[in-house]
């Protein structure tokens, strides 16, 4: 059974190659643009808000509770889906969540002014802000707000990464094979999880595999796909992947989320000044500074796909 979906992105997104970044680099790499997917500045929140947003007017609420650092891509998306869909948005957020195990980076992340939100503001946003602490932290203080707003709230968490964020990542997969030649690789950045759960779901068993670049240091990362994948399955039917179908690379988070560092720093200025298109600091950035590490370590060879999945809005905090 399908999911109700409220359409907000301009669907497909482009896929094209890079043909200057692919002599560099001496590998075949392709794009798909969902910095392109147009509602409220693209990125790739905005498919799995289309079926957020959906299931909250579904069960009749009236308010979206959600949460992400200050600066974060999915309280913007989310905000103007809200704004669009009639609901209040309350966004709990942190300037600089982080692991418990990692702890708080030394190093100042991107600015909490400027950038997302502004955007946050122009929607009607309202911004909960509390003190930086664990991602724990940051979701018992979400569900202290939700709880506290009381009936009518849907609570949706980190990055959208319900089961219903992994169907609509599912799909962009679907979308993505119908598009183009067979790709041996895609090459996403990944924090909370739906995005490259879905991907895989939807490349299982063909010739594809999904890698994610993590943008945060999460050593038992593959095992929370695995919960989000066993969750999803239990929703929409079909065998969960284990731990072990999924490929999380660690190597390139730098200094911490929300922290960009020198090889972040040098992949953004890679692609601008190949090809033009921008990366953000906090995720693409570093997913990208993974590719070109990867390549150049022989790990990539062949058609290599990079999912663009957006965050321009960064460029412009502070
Ligand atoms: C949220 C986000 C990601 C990570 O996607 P998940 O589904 O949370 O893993 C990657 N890039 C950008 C720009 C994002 O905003």
């Amino acid at each position: 059974m399908n999911p109700p979906r409220l359409p907000l992105c301009c669907l497909p997104t482009p896929v094209h190659p890079l043909p200057r970044l692919s002599d560099r680099l001496g590998l075949d790499v392709w794009i798909k643009r969902d910095d392109l997917t147009g509602f409220a500045g693209g990125g790739n929140k905005g498919r799995k808000i289309e079926y957020l947003i959906a299931e909250a007017l579904a069960r009749g609420a009236h308010t979206v509770v959600t949460c992400g650092s200050t600066q974060s891509n999915f309280i913007r998306q989310m905000g103007a889906g809200c704004a669009v869909a009639g609901l209040r948005c309350v966004a709990v957020c942190m300037d600089l969540p982080y692991d418990g195990s990692a702890g708080k980076p030394t190093q100042p992340g991107v600015p909490s002014t400027g950038g997302n939100v502004t955007l946050d503001e122009w929607y009607g946003v309202e911004l909960v802000r509390v003190p930086d602490g664990t991602w724990e932290q940051l979701a018992e203080a979400t569900s202290a707000t939700a709880a506290e707003l009381g009936e009518g709230v849907y609570l949706c968490p980190l990055g959208g990464s319900t089961p219903l964020g992994v169907y609509a990542f599912y799909q962009a997969g679907l979308e993505l094979e119908a598009q183009g030649p067979g790709f041996k690789r895609i090459v996403t950045a990944t924090s909370s999880g739906s995005t490259q759960t879905g991907l895989a779901h939807a490349f299982r068993g063909t010739g594809t595999r999904v890698l994610g670049i993590q943008c945060d240091p999460e050593p038992e990362f593959v095992h929370d796909l695995a919960a989000l994948s066993r969750a999803y399955a239990s929703e929409f039917g079909g065998d969960p992947l284990p731990a072990e179908a999924f490929e999380a690379w660690l190597d390139w988070v730098g200094p911490g989320y929300n922290v960009p560092g020198d090889e972040t720093r040098e992949a953004v200025a890679l692609l601008a000044r190949t090809e033009g298109i921008v990366l953000d600091p906090v995720y693409t950035g570093k997913a990208f500074a993974g590719l070109v590490g990867l390549a150049r370590q022989g790990v990539l060879t062949g058609r290599v796909l990079f999912w663009h999945t957006g965050g321009f809005p960064v460029v412009f905090a502070g």
